[in-house]
């Protein structure tokens, strides 16, 4: 990716085919899409690219077993709809990006025979909805099966478990790779870039988005003959851009999770469990290391600040301490992060546990503005081809076959599992950070380790806890559009969804280097650096958790 200055000159006030308002998952696939089908098209994100909701997510490539069951139960076409297209979207994602992705097995434990009869049938309908998609068939597993698994797991009755093969993903990384596809393909895509009204001409159309610049506080416009409105759960502010008196549709569910250590409850396997006091389900996923718990369903309105709360980490823990033989107490969680769900619904009655994860694409009839809304990660490919078929179809174009169902993203072009042998080969490094490094970056990162070959302090590493080194942080402001702290050590490189404790560590040092790469004086880098350390601080603060730990394993 070029520099920001850069970038900067190629949007402001220039003219576009298509401008994408939002940078996270479905924004970001919009505008690829749009790309690749040959538009012109410039991508403006208000924070950092998967800033919000995208790097939020469990991390789960899904149909969705709560939902085949909503679907079963209440009859819902629109709950069975959503989990037949994400199983066919579940293919893609892996199949497009096998750097960022992963198929993983989930153990449903069973407690009751008539328990463990009604979760088999329904995931034989779940493997049987997959059709030509599925890509492993469920089976019962006994309960000494089970416990080799899942030695952690409550025995107290325990009957057997059934197992079925989903996928795990990085979102944030993954969210990146969409937008280094994009840029590296033609495309314009700028963070920290928040669209503050739009403007139409004479005939009542949409024609420029003005925009400001979030770290100079400048002003400017992008012209464009279509807008998309990709703003997750910010996107009813946006429609009202459009139309102010357009009525909202968006109802918000805030979701948190908590990271523990692996050793609480070790297992190669996720843990599904299938109903939560509040009649839902919660998921233990082995993630990068650690334990990643959750999730929580809590409505929030716009503009509502989400951070995991200490009730959050009572209901999780509650939840998951049933099934486990152990119980975890909160002075083991190392992490957590929590976001919000753009749900679409404007029946205010019904429990946003009840909404259907579908989404909808609105025209606005009289600016044009076309908003796509809803949806999961999963199926954030499905969605931006549908919305990129509508803006095609503004244009006056005929839409095309659609060129993302088999484009494989940035970083993954050649990438294969054993790739991280051939970085131990050529730069002698060690294997955890060849791991590493070929997990978050693919084949690009190739590139970090030729800084290194430059600079060989880049090579260092910053904190002992995790195999980041420091060209990582040079790379992500150079090629990725990193520009704060928090950029580089939570969507860029991971250490914030490692460990709270650890990214604190290491933020002074990434201060410093993002500091030189952007010009800043000391000033400027010490209040970056404080500005995080204070962050994460309130982070352990509102989730109850101590500020210091000395224990080895609550780094
Ligand atoms: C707790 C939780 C768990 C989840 N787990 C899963 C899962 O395991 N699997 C799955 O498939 N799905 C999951 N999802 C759903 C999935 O994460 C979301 O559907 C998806 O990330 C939404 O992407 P988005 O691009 O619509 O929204 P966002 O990622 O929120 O992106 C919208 C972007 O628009 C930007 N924006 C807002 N206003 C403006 C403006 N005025 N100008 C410019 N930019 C603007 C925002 O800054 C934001 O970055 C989960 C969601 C949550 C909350």
């Amino acid at each position: 990716m070029k520099s920001r200055q850069i970038v900067l000159q190629n949007i402001a006030g220039k003219s576009f085919d298509l401008c994408v308002i939002g940078g996270g998952a479905v924004g970001a696939a919009c505008a690829l899409d749009a790309r690749l089908r040959g538009l012109n098209v410039a991508l403006v994100e208000a924070g950092d690219f998967a800033g919000a909701t995208s790097s939020s997510a469990t991390k789960i490539i899904h149909g969705g077993v709560r939902y085949l069951n909503e679907a079963i139960k209440h009859v819902d076409a629109k709950q069975y709809h959503v989990v037949v297209r994400a199983l066919h979207e579940r293919v893609r994602m892996l199949d497009n990006a096998p750097h960022l992705t992963r198929k993983l097995e989930f153990l449903v434990p069973s407690y009751s025979w008539l328990n463990a009869l009604y979760i088999n049938v329904g995931l034989k309908i779940y493997d049987w909805l997959a059709g030509s998609a599925l890509i492993s068939s469920s089976k019962f597993l006994n309960r000494e099966e089970t416990l080799r698994l899942m030695p952690a797991l409550n025995q107290n009755g325990l009957i057997g478990s059934v197992e079925f093969l989903d996928g795990q993903f990085d979102d944030a990384r993954y969210n990146l790779a969409l937008i280094n596809t994009f840029d590296r393909n033609g495309g314009v895509a700028l963070n920290y870039a928040r669209v503050s009204s739009l403007s139409k001409d004479p005939s009542g159309k949409l024609s420029a988005a003005h925009v400001i610049d979030q770290l100079s506080k400048q002003s400017f416009s992008i012209n464009a003959k279509v807008f998309v409105n990709a703003t997750g759960p910010a996107g009813d502010s946006v429609r009202r851009m459009a139309a102010p008196t357009i009525p909202p549709r968006l109802r918000l569910s805030k979701g948190a999770h908590v990271l523990l250590p692996m050793e609480v409850f070790p297992t190669e396997q996720a843990l599904l469990i299938p109903k939560t006091d509040d009649g839902r389900v919660l998921f233990a996923v082995p993630w990068r290391g650690r334990l990643l718990v959750g999730t929580t369903e809590t409505e929030v309105e716009p503009g509502d600040e989400l951070y995991v709360t200490q009730e959050d980490v009572e209901f999780i823990l509650g939840q998951l301490n049933k099934y486990l033989a152990t119980p975890v107490t909160r002075d083991q969680i190392v992490a957590g992060f929590a976001g919000a769900r753009p749900l679409v619904s404007s029946d205010a009655t019904k429990s946003t546990k009840k909404i259907a994860r579908d989404d909808v694409i609105e025209i606005e009839p009289t600016s044009g503005l076309i908003s796509i809304m809803g949806g999961k990660w999963t199926t954030h490919r499905a969605m931006a081809e549908d919305t990129i078929n509508v803006v095609e179809k503004s244009l006056g174009r005929v839409a095309g076959d659609c060129p993302t169902r088999h484009h494989v993203l940035y970083g993954s072009e050649d990438w294969t599992s054993e790739y991280w042998q051939q970085l131990v080969n050529t730069y002698k490094v060690v294997p955890d950070l060849a791991q590493h490094l070929s997990a978050k970056f693919g084949t690009a990162a190739g590139d970090i380790l030729d800084l290194v070959k430059v600079d060989a302090s880049l090579g260092e590493r910053i904190i002992s806890e995790h195999p980041m080194i420091r060209a990582e942080v040079v790379y992500a402001v150079r090629e990725e559009l990193a520009a704060t702290v928090e950029d580089v050590l939570a969507r860029r490189v991971g250490v914030q969804f490692y460990s709270w404790r650890s990214a604190r560590e290491a933020a002074p040092e990434v201060g410093a280097i993002l500091g030189a790469e952007l010009g800043w004086n000391d000033d400027q880098i010490q209040a970056a650096v404080e500005a995080y350390v204070s962050h994460i601080n309130r982070l352990l603060d509102l989730a109850g958790l101590p500020r210091e730990t000395s224990a080895r394993s609550l780094v």
